[in-house]
């Protein structure tokens, strides 16, 4: 199935309640711009998108993925989730994302470097601070911003530091932005179990995915008193129900390249690791791991999207009935955007900001979404989280267009 059709199955859940038209309808699944290119490097040619979904709110905002299964369909429901994540985190952004189909793990570095200036000669007309604003995304990093900018800001002549964002620091880039998205995850997993009066304490978690989002999860959780239970990459996974000591499997990643080499823990499939009991799992690797095919599989009491559209629409809808509770996505991982914002504000306006202030940003923009999005959820009878998030996301982006006159 289609991941963009997931997207058009969410929104008709929440069609009525909005009151949508067709026209509001027609302008929400349409996307503002589609560029699409052929990268050639060492004779070798991949395919390359750069898309825009909606940008009434601002310019877009949205992360680049080098992946071998990166498609159209893939980037532009990625566009779309971006656009409710800035809007529900209030951000001054439209939604965009741009990706390559390409198998990373088999580039030397220096291969890496001529992907990502060849993307920017393809579409540097069609990015800048006030135009689309990039990011990384899964299997890019700090060193594949720097060598963008530094395409970038060669073919226009001038700097331009906002057009892109995390960067190494030296370039501009922001303190914070690491860890970002799972610090964000946190503080969202934190406040979600203060409202069930649960105790990091008493709660087990198992993560799928150990990358920047999954690691660092990983790592918070186990250091602010979870117990972390599970934890897997693209090779499989680990279990050990009394708790993994998560500082020695990010050794272990680091020395081996992969947690299942891990000695102290059971090894499980990828699979059977979505499909252990826990208190909390966190889906921080790929779109569509829970689909109608496993959802009635889950044992897991609450899921926490890390990943952007780890669930399909279908699997939603039994996941909901079996009263798993899903944190979504455009919530559970917006803490990335919101220090990405930090960091282009500082480059527009050339100040630096303190960590502390920084923080505190992160801090108060997730708690005014979430408290948001669970007021929502709780007062409205047969709401998911994720349709109450998409109901506070969709009206601020109709409501700009209708001020632009475009509705
Ligand atoms: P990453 O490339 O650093 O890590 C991805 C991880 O997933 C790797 O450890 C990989 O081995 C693992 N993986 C792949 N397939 C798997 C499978 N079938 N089972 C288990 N593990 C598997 O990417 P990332 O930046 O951590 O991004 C992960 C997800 O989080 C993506 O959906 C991304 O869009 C989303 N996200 C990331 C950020 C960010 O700031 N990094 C921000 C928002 C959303």
């Amino acid at each position: 199935m289609s991941i963009f059709n997931n997207i058009t199955r969410n929104l008709e859940k929440v069609s009525d309640y909005l009151n949508l038209t067709d026209s509001e309808k027609e302008l929400l699944l349409k996307h503002k711009t589609i560029h699409k290119a052929r990268l050639i490097v060492n004779k070798k040619s991949y395919d390359a998108w750069r898309i825009i979904h909606n940008d009434s709110l601002g310019p877009g905002k949205g992360g680049i993925r080098f992946h071998p299964n990166v498609s159209e369909d893939e980037v532009r429901s990625l566009s779309f989730w971006m656009s409710l994540k800035n809007s529900l985190a209030g951000l001054p952004y439209g939604g965009a994302k741009g990706g390559v189909k390409i198998n990373s793990k088999e580039l030397s570095e220096k291969e890496s470097e001529a992907v990502a200036r060849a993307y920017i000669q393809s579409f540097h007309t069609d990015i800048g601070e006030n135009k689309d604003i990039p990011a990384p995304d899964v299997y890019t990093n700090p060193k594949i911003m720097g060598w963008m900018l530094d395409e970038f800001e060669k073919i226009t002549g001038r700097h331009e530091p906002g057009v892109i964002t995390g960067k190494p620091i030296e370039l501009g880039g922001c303190v914070l932005r690491g860890d970002a998205t799972s610090k964000g995850g946190k503080i969202i997993l934190d406040l979600f179990l203060e409202n069930i009066n649960k105790r990091a304490e008493d709660t087990s978690v198992i993560v799928q995915g150990f990358g920047n989002a999954g690691m660092n999860i990983a790592k918070m959780l186990h250091n602010g008193g979870y117990t972390v239970i599970g934890v897997s990459d693209s090779k499989g996974g680990i279990f050990n129900e009394n708790g993994l000591d998560i500082n020695k499997i990010i050794q272990t990643k680091k020395e081996l390249s992969t947690v299942t080499q891990y000695a102290d823990a059971k090894q499980v499939t990828n699979k059977d690791l979505l499909e252990l009991k826990t208190d909390v799992l966190v889906l921080a690797a790929l779109e569509n791991q829970i689909t109608k095919e496993n959802a009635n599989e889950i044992k897991a009491k609450n899921i926490l999207e890390l990943a952007n559209g780890p669930i399909t629409s279908e699997a939603d809808d039994i996941l909901n009935e079996k009263g798993i509770i899903v944190i979504p996505d455009i919530l559970a991982n917006s803490g990335g955007v919101i220090v990405s914002y930090c960091e282009w504000v500082q480059n527009k306006t050339g100040h630096i900001f303190s960590k502390d202030y920084m923080e505190n940003i992160l801090k108060e923009k997730l708690l005014h979404s979430f408290n948001g999005t669970y007021e929502l959820y709780t007062k409205e009878k047969d709401f998911s989280m994720r349709n109450a998030a998409y109901v506070i996301a969709l009206k601020r982006i109709l409501n700009a267009e209708r001020a632009r006159d475009n509705l």
